[in-house]
């Protein structure tokens, strides 16, 4: 098929055209700690190791100002930035907010993958809220993010994923960037080859070294040739170079729990209303279950304080929860003990696993997330 017809299935045909976002979370580590302790705020900031042989994980914007940036050797970012603040990272940290953003990105999307904690991609072609618009669902995404971990996200919309990444990275930090089937071939054309996702610093000096520079360059070049030069990597990259990108969003995920929750306008302080608060958590989470039949055994209560500190607790049963006033009691026997609270309650939620199917004998039982 000619790069011409190709152009035209995407803008031509409804069917075809698919609805990709890609997020970023803006200097992740680095932000998580700058959230986690005040004194950091404002303040260059590298997650990694300062001794002689460590390196940057993750720069503070403040940071990046000077020049650092992640995998630069510990000594060369201080030489740049002498005011430079190590600070150890917290991996289990990032890994609990990393589950809480694909949570919320499983609200929208059943397609959903992760490219490492904070970053992935997701297929909203069909999304589970039935919103038309991919930016305003994006939008909702990243709203979210920010009311649930504190944290910001950059965002990037596109008919693939090569164009999504494309354009989160272009309005970071805190960002949107659209790339419409009509923009696709002309950004792609002015990029710098060494932005391709895929191409690193020794492709992107071969490529210079054979006069390839921008994406136009790249698109210039026959796939044979490239192929003599690139190998088997050489197609992506002939497509790429046109806007065209074909690569699934790739589901991988087993969904190992069904939860919901819920973030407060004004924090909870009182038992009761606490209790309340959690009974609608509680019917949305039954509501799922009762339509999907899934059955769990494990119910674990969630809890956000006003700091953002999150604890959890959980018990196991022998069988499933059978009925709804089963899981708001024993979600209850989980929140009571938590009272009186020192800080206000900022979000509750409750989810079950171990899961299975309703009156299944085999316990294991699972969905696509
Ligand atoms: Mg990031």
């Amino acid at each position: 098929m000619g790069t011409e017809e190709r152009a035209e299935s995407f803008s031509g045909e409804a069917g075809r055209l698919r609805k990709i976002i890609h997020i970023d979370m803006d200097a992740f580590y680095a932000s998580v700690e700058q959230r986690d302790n005040p004194d950091l705020r404002g303040k260059p900031v590298a997650v990694g190791g300062s001794r002689e042989r460590g390196v940057v994980a993750a720069a503070s914007y403040e940071a990046r100002k000077f020049g650092v940036h992640s995998a630069m050797p510990s000594i060369a970012a201080k030489r740049k930035c002498p005011d430079l603040i190590f600070v150890k990272p917290r991996f289990d940290a990032y890994k609990a907010i990393s589950l809480q953003i694909r949570e919320i990105f499983a609200e929208y999307t059943p397609i959903i993958e992760p490219l490492s904690l904070d970053e992935a991609y997701l297929d909203v072609t069909e999304n589970l809220k039935g919103i038309a618009l991919a930016t305003q669902l994006a939008e909702e995404i990243r709203a979210k993010i920010r009311a649930e971990t504190g944290l910001t996200a950059s965002a990037g919309v596109s008919y693939n994923k090569f164009l999504a990444k494309l354009a989160s990275d272009h309005r970071k930090p805190d960002g949107l960037f659209v790339i419409t089937p009509k923009m696709g071939p002309a950004f792609v054309e002015t990029l710098p080859v060494r932005k391709f996702h895929g191409v690193g610093p020794a492709t992107a000096r071969k490529m210079s070294g054979l006069g390839i520079e921008t994406g136009f360059d790249l698109k210039g070049q026959t796939l044979e040739f490239l192929q003599q030069h690139f190998g088997k990597v050489s197609s992506y990259y002939y497509w790429a170079a046109r806007g065209v990108d074909d690569r699934p969003v790739r589901a991988d995920r087993i969904r190992k729990s069904v939860g919901a929750e819920n973030t407060f306008p004004a924090d909870l302080f009182a038992y009761e209303a606490a209790r309340d608060a959690l009974r609608e958590i509680v019917d949305k989470v039954w509501d799922y279950c009762e339509g999907s039949g899934i059955r769990g055994r494990t119910v674990t209560l969630k809890v956000k304080f006003a700091n953002f500190q999150i604890i959890t607790r959980s018990r196991t049963g022998q069988m499933p929860v059978r009925t709804r006033s089963e899981l708001e009691q024993l979600g209850d026997a989980l929140l009571e003990p938590l009272f009186p609270v020192v800080r206000g309650i900022r979000l509750l939620g409750i989810s079950m696993s171990s899961l299975g199917a309703e009156g299944a004998e085999q316990p294991e039982f699972s969905l696509p997330v």
